[in-house]
């Protein structure tokens, strides 16, 4: 397969992450017969450095007409002054709008060999002892109360600000879509998370995730309430396969399911559109306090190349290769910074690369 990708390193810890999953890529490309095309791309600070823009038009185009994006992490001390709509962070908001990228997905799965990094109980993550946790959350990304209307206004308690929750029906149906497509490939169950017995949008949402149900018969639907929903993912987390649920919830949950597996350096993550396009990236940020210093793990990143692999290319088995190869090096003992404890290798971010694209 000819595949051109889009990468945008960009800032802190970033390009040093995504330099190995390149080399994973290339290596997956060697091994399997596939030929990646690589366009790297500006965005974050190191755009407003170089063209004074977050995302440049050209980063756009290039992205638009690519068939995946492949992010580092942008951000860092650097451009903590700018105002906030000048700032690095604005070009993951832009991207995300300007190639519409509805769905963002988090796998929240636990490698049995980091689990004494799970701030759970063993008898809650892993009762029977057959292994952890394998969670996604699908969350709606580009609609709800972070896009809703917002403005101020006076009351007879003084000044006020509100913001909207808004979902129509058809943007509530494709991010079912991808639920239920996804619960089909796994375990198929679905559990739906809302807060329907107070707003009305989620009534609606429950409703037209009901609807999309019927055309998923071997799928079973599960409904919670938001609030129930944060306390079941610590109480019997087991319990979960697929979540989906709005922007905003999906912004708390997603955070609260990849905790309990461990490392934020270990987390990758896909925002997708209808079809195959997507754009996948760490879960994690810059981190500029290891930024340049061969410190950051870059397992999050290669695990995002995987994602890509699986959802965009449709290459289940070159994504397998790579998590497999992963849990592989973690059982040697390897071990960057963030997830080192005693009595393992320590080692920094390109041997990891090395060692994960060695052993393909
Ligand atoms: P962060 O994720 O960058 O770092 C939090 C902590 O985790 C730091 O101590 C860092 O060293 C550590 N860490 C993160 N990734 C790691 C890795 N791969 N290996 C080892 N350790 C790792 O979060 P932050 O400090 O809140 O944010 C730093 C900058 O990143 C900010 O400018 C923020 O806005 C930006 N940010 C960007 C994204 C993104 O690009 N998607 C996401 C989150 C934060």
């Amino acid at each position: 397969m000819n595949i051109k990708l889009a990468v945008i390193p960009g800032d802190g810890i970033g390009p040093e992450v995504t330099e190995q999953a390149q080399k994973v890529l290339d290596k997956i490309a060697g091994v399997y017969n596939h030929k990646f095309e690589y366009k790297t791309l500006l965005a974050g600070g190191a755009a407003i450095d170089a063209t004074g823009n977050c995302l440049p038009d050209e980063t756009i185009a290039v992205c638009k007409a690519s068939d995946a994006v492949l992010l580092g992490a942008v951000g860092g001390w650097k451009w903590d002054t700018l105002p906030g709509d000048k700032r690095p962070e604005m070009a993951l908001l832009g991207l995300r709008k300007e190639l519409g990228l509805f769905a963002n997905i988090r796998p929240a799965l636990m490698f049995e060999e980091l689990a004494d990094a799970c701030p759970l109980k063993k008898e809650i993550y892993d009762p029977d002892g057959n292994g952890g946790l394998d969670i996604v959350v699908i969350r709606e990304l580009t609609g709800g109360i972070y896009f809703g209307e917002k403005g101020f206004k006076d009351t007879p308690l003084g000044k006020a600000a509100y913001d909207v929750e808004i979902y129509a029906e058809e943007e509530v149906r494709r991010i079912a879509i991808v639920a239920f497509d996804m619960a089909m490939k796994r375990n198929k169950k679905v559990t739906s998370v809302d807060k329907a017995n107070v707003l009305e949008s989620s009534r609606l949402w429950r409703k037209v995730v009901a609807e999309t149900a019927k055309n998923y018969p071997e799928v079973k639907l599960e409904n919670l309430y938001i609030d129930n929903a944060a306390m079941q993912l610590v109480r019997n987390p087991r319990q979960f396969d697929v979540i989906v649920t709005g922007n905003m919830f999906g912004d708390i949950l997603s955070d609260e399911a990849s905790m309990i597996t461990g490392s934020i350096g270990m987390l990758p993550s896909a925002s997708l559109k209808n079809g195959n396009f997507g754009m996948y990236e760490p879960v994690h940020g810059s981190a500029p306090d290891i930024a340049g210093q061969n410190k950051a793990n870059p397992m999050a990143a290669i695990l995002s190349a995987a994602m890509m692999l699986r959802y965009t290319f449709g290459l289940p088995k070159e994504a397998e290769a790579i998590e497999r190869v992963v849990k592989a090096v973690l059982a040697k003992g390897y071990r960057t910074g963030d997830i080192f404890s005693d009595g393992k290798k320590l080692i920094g971010t390109k041997e990891a690369g090395d060692l994960i694209a060695g052993e393909i």
